[in-house]
C-alpha cells in the first residue's frame, strides 16, 4: 500500500486514486523570468521521483506542468531589457526544457502557458462574480475570501487575521496578508493587456493553475504538488477559486516539498550562493550526481546544498557504477545461484516498501546498497555466476527507471580506480610532467584503455585486452 503525507490533513493517507490504475498529477511550474535555480529543481526533482515511483508500480501518469509567463516579475523583466513579453520568457523557457532534460526529469504530458489561456481564465472569473465569489473594483476583480468558508484549510492560516473587503494586488504576498487577493487586473500604461469578457487587462498569479488543471486533468484530480512557500498563499487561493467555481472537492492529495538551502543560507542572489544549472555545468560538476544529491534526502526534509555533500553523492553513485562495472567484467563461471535471486527479491521488496512509504528514499537506497555488500562478499566467495550477474544488472537498470543516476545502459562505465589515473594523468601533463603522464597511458592501456587527447578534453575507449 502507497501511503502520502497530505498536507491538507495533515496527517499520512493511504493513497487511492479517482480511476483505478490511473493518476493525475498537477505541479506548480516555472514563472520564466530568470533560470530556474537548484531550489526549483529540487521541487521537480522530487515530483519527478513521485511520477517515476507511480509508474514503477504499474500506474498510468499524466501530469500537467504549468508555465506562468505573464505576471508581475515577467512584465517587469521585460520591461528592463526593453523587449515584448513573449521575446523575454521565451529564452527561460528554453533554458527550463533544457535544465529538465539535463537532469532527466521526465517530460509532463502538457505544459500550458498562461498566455495561451487567457479567454478560458476571463470564463472562470466572470462565472465567480456570477456566483457572487467575486467583485469588482476599478476595473480589477478579486475573491471575497469572506464567501468562501473552507479558506485556510490547506495552510490552517489564521482567519482572525482575516479584514473583508481588503485588497491584495501583488501576485505574491506575505505569510499574513489574509486578504481579498486579485483574480483579473485592469489595464496599466505599458504593461500587456488582453481584451475579454471580463474587460480589459491581465489575470492575477493564482487563476492560471485553476484553469489549466480542470482543462487537463479534470475538475477533481488526484495530486497536486509544489514548494511549501506555494502553499500559502497560492495554492490555498487556487483550491478558493476551483471549490467556488466548480462547486466539487479540488484536489484528493496535496504534496509539498520544503526548501533547498545552501550552506545553511536561505539561497540569494546577493549572498553569491545561488546556482542555476549553468552556473554549476561550468563547475563541471556532472548532473547525474546533482540529481543523486536532490533525491537522496526525504522530500519533506530540508535539504542542505553543499559542496562537500555533491562529493559523497558522487561517492555513493560511483559504488554503483563500480558493481555494474565488476558484474559486467569479472569473470564469473556459468551457472546460477539460489541466493542471488532471493537477494534480488528481498531488495525489490524493502525498496519498494521504503518508497511506498511517503517516498522514503533513505530506506529505498539502504536496500539497494545492503544488496551491494552481500553481494560483493559473495562475489569475492566465488558464490556468484555468469547467469547471477546478469539478473543483477537488469535489476539495478530497472530499479534506475526510478533513480534515474546511472549512465544509458549503451553508455559504458568505467571504474573509480581508473577515473582516478585519468585525472591524475590530466593534471601531470598540466604540470609538464610528460613522463609521469606517458607512464599512466601506458599503464592504462594494459587495462585495455587507450586514451586519446581532444581539443575538448581527453577522451578514452576500450579495447580488447585482459584486465
Ligand atoms: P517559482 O518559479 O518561484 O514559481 O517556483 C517554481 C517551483 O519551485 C515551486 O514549486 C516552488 O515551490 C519551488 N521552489 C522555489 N524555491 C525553492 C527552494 N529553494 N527549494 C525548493 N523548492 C523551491
Ligand atoms: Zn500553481
Amino acid at each position: 500500500m502507497i501511503r502520502f503525507f497530505n498536507t491538507l490533513s495533515g496527517k499520512l493517507e493511504p493513497f487511492h486514486p479517482i480511476t483505478q490504475g490511473k493518476v493525475k498529477l498537477y505541479t506548480c511550474g516555472p514563472t520564466v523570468y530568470d533560470h530556474a535555480h537548484i531550489g526549483n529543481f529540487r521541487a521537480y526533482m522530487f515530483e519527478d521521483l513521485l511520477k517515476r515511483f507511480l509508474v514503477f508500480m504499474g500506474y498510468t501518469v499524466t501530469h500537467v506542468m504549468n508555465i506562468t509567463d505573464v505576471d508581475d516579475k515577467t512584465i517587469n523583466g521585460a520591461h528592463a531589457e526593453g523587449v515584448s513579453l513573449q521575446d523575454f520568457t521565451k529564452k527561460y523557457i528554453d533554458s527550463f526544457y533544457k535544465d529538465m532534460d539535463t537532469l532527466k526529469i521526465t517530460r509532463a504530458d502538457h505544459y500550458p502557458k498562461a498566455t495561451e489561456h487567457i479567454p478560458e481564465m476571463a470564463r472562470m472569473i466572470k462565472g465567480l462574480l456570477d456566483k457572487g465569489y467575486a467583485y469588482e473594483k476599478d476595473g480589477s476583480i478579486y475573491f471575497s475570501i469572506a464567501k468562501f468558508p473552507d479558506y485556510g484549510r490547506l495552510s490552517k492560516i489564521n482567519l482572525d487575521e482575516l479584514k473583508p473587503g481588503e485588497r491584495i494586488e501583488s501576485d505574491e504576498y506575505e505569510k499574513d496578508s489574509v486578504n481579498d487577493f486579485a483574480l483579473w487586473k485592469h489595464k496599466k500604461e505599458g504593461e500587456p493587456f488582453w481584451e475579454t469578457e471580463v474587460g480589459s487587462g491581465r489575470p492575477g498569479w493564482h487563476i492560471e493553475c485553476s484553469v489549466m488543471s480542470s482543462k487537463y486533468l479534470g475538475e477533481t484530480f488526484d495530486i497536486h504538488c509544489g514548494g511549501t512557500d506555494n502553499i500559502f498563499p497560492h495554492h490555498e487561493n487556487e483550491i478558493a477559486q476551483s471549490e467556488a467555481y466548480f462547486g466539487k472537492k479540488f484536489v484528493n492529495y496535496w504534496l509539498h516539498c520544503r526548501h533547498l538551502i545552501v550552506d545553511g543560507e536561505k539561497m540569494s542572489k546577493s549572498k553569491g550562493n545561488y546556482y542555476t544549472m549553468r552556473d554549476l555545468l561550468k563547475k563541471n560538476i556532472d548532473p547525474s550526481v546533482l540529481r543523486f544529491l536532490l533525491i537522496s534526502t526525504h522530500y519533506r526534509k530540508m535539504l542542505n546544498f553543499t559542496f562537500e555533500a555533491l562529493d559523497q553523492a558522487n561517492a555513493s553513485l560511483q559504488r554503483i557504477k563500480d558493481f555494474l562495472f565488476e558484474l559486467n567484467n569479472h569473470p564469473f563461471k556459468e551457472g546460477e545461484s539460489k541466493a542471488v535471486s532471493k537477494i534480488i527479491e528481498k531488495t525489490q521488496k524493502n525498496f519498494t516498501d521504503g518508497l511506498s512509504d511517503d517516498l522514503n528514499i533513505s530506506v529505498a537506497l539502504r536496500a539497494l546498497f545492503d544488496m551491494i555488500r552481500e553481494v560483493n562478499s559473495l562475489i569475492a566467495e566465488e558464490k556468484i555466476f555468469s547467469q547471477d550477474a546478469e539478473n543483477l544488472q537488469r535489476f539495478i537498470h530497472s530499479l534506475d527507471s526510478v533513480l534515474a543516476v546511472l549512465p544509458e545502459e549503451k553508455e559504458e562505465l568505467l571504474p573509480a580506480d581508473i577515473m582516478r589515473k585519468i585525472e591524475e594523468r590530466e593534471n601531470a601533463r598540466k604540470e609538464k610532467n610528460y613522463t609521469r603522464a606517458d607512464a599512466i597511458r601506458d599503464e592504462l592501456l594494459e587495462h585495455g584503455i587507450v586514451l586519446e587527447d581532444t581539443k575538448d578534453g581527453v577522451r578514452w575507449k576500450r579495447v580488447k585486452t585482459k584486465r
